[in-house]
Parts: structure tokens; C-alpha cells; sequence
């Protein structure tokens, strides 16, 4: 079996909003990263922190101390469901999708009802559980391996720490609704897919597809954002609230495009009417010690030219630990009241009323 399904649990969001992406995904090299790898290593420590029953700080190994005490959360988190625990099982679903599989971090069965908990290392994108496909088909593939053995099932739970966001987050469904969904939504695009067919579909999944940079669909539909609108000199602010959700998802097409051609002239393609130079650069001290020296020499005194700045609260975590953290310094953390940002009306957030954003606004200056 290949290391990556075409169709994978992980990759399901995309596959299933946009199917012929699959097959796009699958014809394209994989790309290396080094969050991809952090992930991989704080996966590893989980599971090895599971199997053998002890704490994060416990397993030997050249693993962070940050790193040990984000998947403690994560430890923590499963010990504290009761229930028999499975870890890191390779489970299939291929009675729904095509060659599909994925590997459940851990899986706990507790007397006809069966958990879930996904382990999320990264913090670039926070991950919600409800209707989180890669999730649902994991509770799918682990309700087919299990129900008859430890069933009946009749719900399914779906947890996702992670923890460098504080967040936790879960979800459940009757197990009978996870396979309705399986037999109406899943099975026929995963059929589409899997044949390469459907109709490409751009939207926020874009940001995780290997042909992001390239792909016409998604271009079309960032460039067609303002097209569309009817003509006159100035956007009415019907139009305006039509274009704002879209915004987010044009800038990050904008950025995945700049990224990825610059990359590709520095690496020898030629753009017809592009070139390369060198961007704005800002002075700096070839050696600072050597200034210092030089200031001094000079004549001024060190609290002219020396500053000492404390380092930021993330630092400041890294280095005495999260949990000594809270207690060494806890109290001397405050959280500013947030900017106001325009979002759509289906954001989870509550709405704040004009005055209320002024008063933010100002408080932010
Ligand atoms: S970039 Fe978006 S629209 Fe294009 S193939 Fe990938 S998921 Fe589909």
C-alpha cells in the first residue's frame, strides 16, 4: 500500500469539496517541510508515551521540553477517558473510499460508545471538531473495525487537542448518522474522485493542495471576485459585503502565487516580462561588540548606546516551561482587548456593536 492514499482521511477536506484534486495531488511531488516534521516527532512522542504508560518527560529521546509538555496536555487528555485505549492503529475505510486508510492516534471503546482524540501539533491553522472530516472518517474506519468485536456502537465522539493553541475541542453524532454520511456524501465523491472526475472547486481547502500555486480554478475564481460585479465607478456596499469573505482566501492566493514564482526565477525560469532584483534591505552592525568598543572609545557611556530588552512571552514559556510559567509569572500576564475585525456573520464570535468596537479600537491604538 502506497505511504499516502490518494484518497486520505487527512487530505478529505479537500478531496471531498474539490475531487478531481485528488488525482491532481497524487501526480504532484510531496513537500518537504519542517513543521511537517515537528509534527511527526511529537506523534511519535505520544505514542510512546502511551504504550509504555508514562509521562512525556520520561521517554528518552531528543524531544524539546516545550515539546514534551504540549503532548502532555495530549496525554493527559486521552488518560482521562475511560475505556479501552488503542493507539496509532492504521484503520481502513475502504468500504466507502478507494484504497482508504489513515492512523488514528488514539481510539477509546467504552461501552457502546467509541472516542477519537487527534493529536494537532501545528498552530498555523486552528482546527475545530465538529464536521471535520478527517476526524469523521477515522470514527467511521474505527466503528467498522470495532463495532462487532467490542459493539454494539451506538456513538461516536471526536476530540482534537492541540495544544500549542490551548485548544481542545469535541464533537459527537449517533454512529448511525456517521454511516449515513459515509453511505450519501463520502462513498459517491470518493468514486468521483478516485477516477479523477468532478468538478474543481476552490474555497479555503486550497491553502492544504499541492497545485494551489497553479491551479486555473483557483485563479479563475480570485480573479473573478470583483468581475462579477455589476458596473459603475464606485463598489456599492452590497458589493463590498459580497467581496469581503473572499478577501481572505485571494491574499493567500496572491502570497502562494509570489511565493511560489519567485522561488521558481531564483531556481532559472524565465517569466515573459518578469526579472528578479534585489529587494529593499535594511542597514545593520557587522559586529556589535565592535561598536560597543568604538562608542566607548568615543567617549559615551554605555546606557547611551545599550539597551536591555526582556524577551517575549513565548520565549519567556520556552524557558521555564509552561506549567512554571503559569505559576512564576502567570499573574503578570494581560491580555489587551482584541482589534476589531470585520468577519462574516457566521463567525462564532459574538457580535460587537459599533460603540463597543470604537472604544476597542482606541484601547488597541
Ligand atoms: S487548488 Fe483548490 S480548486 Fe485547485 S485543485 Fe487544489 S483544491 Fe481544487
Amino acid at each position: 500500500m502506497a505511504a499516502h492514499a490518494v484518497l486520505s482521511a487527512s487530505s478529505a477536506e479537500r478531496w471531498l469539496a474539490c475531487p478531481p484534486s485528488a488525482r491532481l495531488n497524487a501526480s504532484l511531488p510531496d513537500e518537504d517541510s519542517s513543521y511537517a516534521h515537528e509534527g511527526t516527532l511529537a506523534h511519535e512522542l505520544a505514542e510512546r508515551a502511551l504504550v509504555s504508560g508514562r509521562h512525556a518527560h520520561e521517554i528518552e529521546g531528543d524531544y524539546p521540553i516545550e515539546m514534551r509538555e504540549f503532548v502532555q496536555v495530549y496525554l493527559d487528555h486521552v488518560r482521562a477517558i475511560p475505556g479501552t485505549l488503542k493507539v496509532e492503529r492504521r484503520l481502513s475505510f475502504e468500504k466507502w473510499v478507494p484504497e482508504g486508510f489513515g492512523t488514528s492516534d488514539a481510539v477509546i471503546l467504552d461501552e457502546g460508545r467509541l472516542t477519537i482524540v487527534d493529536l494537532k501539533y501545528g498552530k498555523g491553522v486552528r482546527v475545530d471538531a465538529p464536521n471535520n472530516a478527517q476526524l469523521m472518517l477515522y470514527a467511521l474506519a474505527a466503528y467498522d473495525a470495532y463495532d462487532s468485536i467490542w459493539g454494539p456502537i451506538d456513538r461516536v465522539r471526536m476530540v482534537v487537542v492541540q495544544p500549542r493553541l490551548d485548544h481542545i475541542d469535541e464533537w459527537g453524532m449517533p454512529a448511525h448518522e456517521l454511516v449515513e454520511w459515509a453511505e450519501q456524501v463520502v462513498k459517491p465523491i470518493a468514486s468521483l474522485a478516485w477516477e479523477g472526475k468532478g468538478m474543481f472547486q476552490s474555497g479555503e481547502h486550497c491553502q492544504f493542495c499541492k497545485a494551489r500555486h497553479t491551479c486555473r480554478a483557483r485563479a479563475d475564481e480570485a480573479l473573478a471576485t470583483v468581475g462579477d460585479m455589476k458596473r459603475g465607478p464606485e463598489l456599492t456596499n452590497e458589493e463590498l459585503a459580497a467581496i469581503f469573505p473572499r478577501l481572505s482566501e485571494i491574499v493567500r492566493w496572491a502570497n502562494d502565487l509570489t511565493d511560489y514564482m519567485t522561488g521558481r526565477a531564483i531556481a532559472g525560469t524565465q517569466y515573459p516580462g518578469l526579472k528578479l532584483v534585489e529587494g529593499r534591505s535594511v542597514r545593520k552592525f557587522a559586529d556589535e561588540g565592535k561598536v560597543a568598543e568604538r562608542l566607548a572609545a568615543a567617549g559615551f557611556r554605555p546606557e547611551q548606546y545599550q539597551t536591555v530588552k526582556l524577551i517575549g512571552i513565548t520565549e519567556a514559556e520556552k524557558l521555564v516551561g509552561k506549567k512554571a510559567f503559569s505559576s512564576l509569572l502567570g499573574d503578570l500576564v494581560v491580555k489587551p482587548e482584541g482589534k476589531p475585525v470585520l468577519v462574516p456573520a457566521d463567525d462564532k464570535r459574538p457580535a460587537l456593536n459599533s460603540l463597543d468596537a470604537a472604544a476597542s479600537e482606541l484601547l488597541a491604538a
